[in-house]
């Protein structure tokens, strides 16, 4: 801490921080003191600094000089406002907040009023003449105090405030009269008591310094830790801590306190969206105690505020350049701004929005592509209800967050985490959310509230997680002694499956058929702008005409892997595949793979006719033959039944021989056993049929004046004589068909790398292949001696002790299994100059990797269908970064 500055002033007429100060301030320290800067209304505070928070956590101790920072901005603080800081004529009272580097929606609480005590409450009740407003502010105080800084269960403080309004028989807060909230304080400093064993501090100074030390530590609860893993956030940032002097929305009927967003943050329609409550302070809002009205009540509820609303919202959007999400708080018809920052928005509206801006001049489309999180986009093509099936929905709540889900329903989260574990796919169903919930939101497939509005915590938090969330929806009535709920005239139990629509907020009972939308509108703009601005190419892997067809549609140049196993698998084929294994000669299983020939070749003419004019990658028999055969239990149980039924002897040999098979073929270590170019070394005639039902179709759709681009991949080559062995029975067989034929084919012949050793002697092998395509999942598998299959019992714990970072098979291993690829590439180019080279695994599709794969130079990447548009998206991003890093 070298400038050892730990306390930054805003408001007043000087402010000491800034926009660009996020990492040292936090997102709403820094904002705060930008609004200062910019003239908006703000009460004014200072901002603790997170170096602070980062030192305490460490030491346990504050840096020298802190306090004396801390008193010196107070004075400060009590100039500006008129105001002094505890048992004064003009209390001065302040909120704590805390303000991470990047925001973490109800990951730390706020304690509002603080520097109330016995003798400040009767003083603001006097200055104010309003003694329900001091006492409802003081009741609050205690509450949030209570809770935030002394750890004491909300419920008690929750429960002592319904047993009043219950024995009052009122309903609201806002009809608990001056009397009620005097009697409350009481009670609640001596839960307080009960509670710490403590009398509540009064002194202002002390409480302040509590609260303080509370932010840095809710920086380590729990709800921060599960929500920076999820988001990837480092433990080491810390949060910084904004003391502001506090301005009151519960003053009365000309107060309030609302949060708006200045763009329709599920839509992204450029309309303003919010909502707000009248004579309420700080959380009111998005808590889901009271149902707040939408912003555009107010410019007749408070016109001359809602003006400069409006004012001040679209000067913060020309400012900032982007969507705000905003808090504000209206004193006596005076406003004032608590919040903004960029607000967080579905991949629809995230979408929307940077066309809208790029149209309206705000920025330009490079900025729109890098404000698109291409993990986002795959949020879009995910299901919707078939708009076709005309459902009754059973209830319709706030349509929160889009998407369709369909799911069993769960009432609370920890049951959430247990079935999604287990491989169920629920809905959580609550009567609002909590922080506490987050895990159970994030297992879940969408979320259902009883209570809460567009802001409320549910909400706000699927939004983020691109969740499909109905929120508000009062029709449904929850009954959870009985573990159901109730929906109009239908009792949903638990474990039942329910649908919700998160566009219209539909519920329907039951599961409902679902679709996947297509790329169109503001989507197929950007994702034209991401291919303007990117070099790698994005294939897809894909097995089956259909799959090829939604691929092109997706936008994929070209297949960069087809598995002809998949082809195997049909329902008429197994029988002819299990004949092809079982012959005892080559002649008779030639006799079976000449049955397969015309059905191979029908599906490579599909394939071939669905990517017309882009190459198509087709990788030989693959998987180990006994992938094929039914398993030992299968075949024993059949010999079995066959023997009891006395079944003639031909037909229970006939069993008896698939068992030898079975057990001739079985391996200890299938990964590693006698599976890709190692059958094509000792059956030759299996490549050789793959071979000629290729060709053969690319000669049938020239013929028909197309232009076909096969590429013939060999897998699992670990040396380059396997490779050459095969490749010499390819060219042959591709000769001899084109000869027969007449017909000229431009095919190519390649291997996959996915064995350490092709990798280590890429050079060898590229003088053989022309091109190579990394297969990431086995060299993932091969490299780490994991097993893909067993991999699962431990990698969990691997992650949990920080070992790895991520599942090195979702997201490529940079340093290990990327150094062997930056080897190869390497290797591989030194023999063959315009070597081809693309990745084929599960990698294609997840952005860092394809960021990964553009940085060390490859010609494409290829992933499942559904990731094409993601995958172009993040090969934009790289080459932007690329461009960025070129200019510094
Ligand atoms: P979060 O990070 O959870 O949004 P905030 O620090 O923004 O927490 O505080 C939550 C709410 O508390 C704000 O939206 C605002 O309504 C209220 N609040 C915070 N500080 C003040 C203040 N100085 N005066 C009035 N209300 C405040
Ligand atoms: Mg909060
Ligand atoms: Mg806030």
């Amino acid at each position: 801490m070298a400038d050892n500055k730990f306390v930054y002033f805003f408001g007043g007429n000087k402010t000491e921080g800034k926009n660009s100060m996020k990492d040292l301030l936090g997102g709403k320290g820094a904002n705060l003191a930008e609004m200062a800067n910019l003239g908006i209304p703000v009460p004014p505070g200072f901002t603790i600094t997170a170096e602070v928070c980062v030192q305490y956590l460490k030491d346990k101790a504050y840096p020298a000089g802190l306090l004396k920072q801390i008193d010196a901005a107070i004075a400060r603080l009590e100039e500006v406002s008129g105001k002094i800081f505890g048992n004064d004529g003009n209390p001065l009272l302040v909120s704590v907040r805390s303000g991470a580097r990047v925001s973490m929606p109800g990951m730390m609480d706020t304690v509002l009023n603080l520097g109330m005590n016995d003798i400040t409450v009767l003083v603001i009740a006097k200055n104010t003449d309003n003694p329900r407003f001091a006492y409802d502010s003081y009741r609050r105080f205690l509450t949030m105090f209570g809770d935030v800084v002394l750890g004491i269960e909300h419920e008690k403080f929750e429960h002592a405030l319904s047993e009043k309004k219950r024995s009052l028989g009122v309903r609201q807060d806002t009809e608990l009269d001056v009397n009620a909230l005097k009697e409350l304080v009481e009670e609640f400093k001596l839960i307080i008591e009960k509670e710490t064993g403590e009398k509540f501090p009064q002194d202002a100074h002390k409480q302040l310094m509590m609260a303080i030390n509370a932010v840095f530590e809710s920086w380590n609860n729990q709800r921060a830790i599960t929500y920076r893993k999820l988001n990837n956030i480092p433990a080491d940032w810390g949060t910084a801590v904004n003391v502001q002097a506090m301005v009151y929305g519960n003053m009365g009927e000309t107060s309030g306190t609302g949060v708006a967003f200045t763009r329709d943050p599920a839509t992204g329609h450029k309309r303003f969206y919010g909502e707000y409550l009248i004579n309420a302070q700080g959380e009111d809002v998005v808590a889901g105690i009271r149902t707040p009205r939408p912003i555009s009540t107010l410019k007749e509820a408070l016109p001359a505020a809602f003006k400069q609303l409006e004012e001040i919202y679209a000067k913060l959007e020309n400012h900032f350049r982007d969507m705000q999400d905003i808090e504000f708080t209206i004193e006596q018809g005076k406003l004032y701004m608590l919040q903004t920052r960029n607000g967080k928005r579905t991949a629809a509206a995230a979408i929307k929005i940077a066309v809208d801006m790029v149209e309206e001049g705000l920025i330009d489309k490079k900025t729109a592509l890098l404000r698109i999180d291409p993990n986002q986009i795959d949020k879009l093509l995910h299901p919707m209800i078939d708009p076709k099936a005309n459902l009754k929905a059973a209830a319709t709540g706030l349509p929160a967050s889009p998407g369709a889900a369909v799911g069993k329903v769960v009432f609370t989260a920890e049951h959430a985490e247990e079935m999604a574990e287990s491989g169920e796919k629920v809905i959580l169903v609550r009567a609002e959310t909590s922080p506490e919930d987050i895990g159970g939101m994030n297992a879940a497939e969408g979320i259902l509230t009883v209570r809460g509005g567009m802001t409320s915590h549910a909400a706000v938090v699927a939004r983020g997680m691109g969740k499909p969330c109905v929120a508000g929806c009062g029709d449904v009535v929850i009954d959870i002694k009985n573990r159901v709920f109730y929906a109009g005239y239908c009792m949903v139990n638990e474990g039942d499956y329910i649908s919700i629509d998160g566009s219209t907020g539909h519920l329907i009972i039951g599961q409902v058929p679902l679709i996947t939308p297509e790329v169109s509108g503001e989507l197929k703009t950007v994702l034209q702008w991401a291919d303007e601005v990117r070099t790698l190419g994005v294939r897809t892997n894909a097995d089956t005409p259909n799959d090829a067809k939604v691929a092109r549609d997706f936008g994929a140049e070209g297949i960069g892997l087809c598995r002809t196993e998949h082809m195997f698998f049909g329902e008429n084929r197994i029988p002819v595949v299990r004949e092809m294994i079982m012959a005892d000669t080559e002649a008779s299983r030639r006799c079976a793979l000449a049955k397969l020939l015309p059905m191979q070749r029908e599906d490579f003419v599909g394939i071939f006719r669905a990517m017309e004019g882009y190459p198509v990658t087709i990788r030989l028999l693959d998987p180990p033959l006994h992938e094929f055969l039914p398993n030992h239990e299968e075949a024993m149980e059949k010999l079995m039944e066959l023997q009891k039924k006395g079944a003639p002897a031909d037909e229970i040999n006939k069993v008896k021989k698939v068992m030898e098979r079975v057990e001739f073929l079985k391996e200890i270590n299938p990964m590693l056993g006698f599976r890709g170019c190692r059958l094509g070394v000792v059956y030759p005639e299996i490549y050789e049929m793959q071979v000629q039902a290729i060709i053969e179709a690319a000669c049938e759709l020239s013929n028909d004046g197309m232009s076909i681009v096969p590429e013939i991949m060999i897998p699992l080559v670990s040396h380059v004589k396997e490779l050459q062995i095969v490749k010499k029975q390819v060219i042959k067989i591709a000769s001899d068909v084109m000869a027969e034929k007449g017909v000229k084919i431009d095919y190519k012949i390649g291997t996959m790398i996915e064995l350490p050793r092709a990798a280590l002697t890429a050079d060898k092998i590229a003088r053989e292949a022309e091109f190579f395509s990394f297969g990431t999942n086995d060299l993932t598998q091969t490299t780490f001696g994991f097993s893909r299959d067993d991999a699962g019992k431990f990698l969990p714990a691997y992650i949990e002790q920080s070992i790895l970072e991520h599942d090195p098979f979702a997201v490529l291993d940079q340093s290990g299994v990327g150094e062997l690829i930056k080897l190869g590439i390497d290797k591989g180019r030194s023999t063959r100059r315009d070597l081809k080279i693309g990745i084929c695994g599960e990698h294609g599709g997840e952005p860092s990797s394809v960021i990964f794969g553009h940085k060390v130079g490859l010609n494409y990447v290829s992933c499942s269908p559904f990731r094409v548009p993601v995958a172009r998206m993040a090969a934009a991003h790289a080459a932007l970064q690329e461009e960025e890093m070129n200019k510094k």
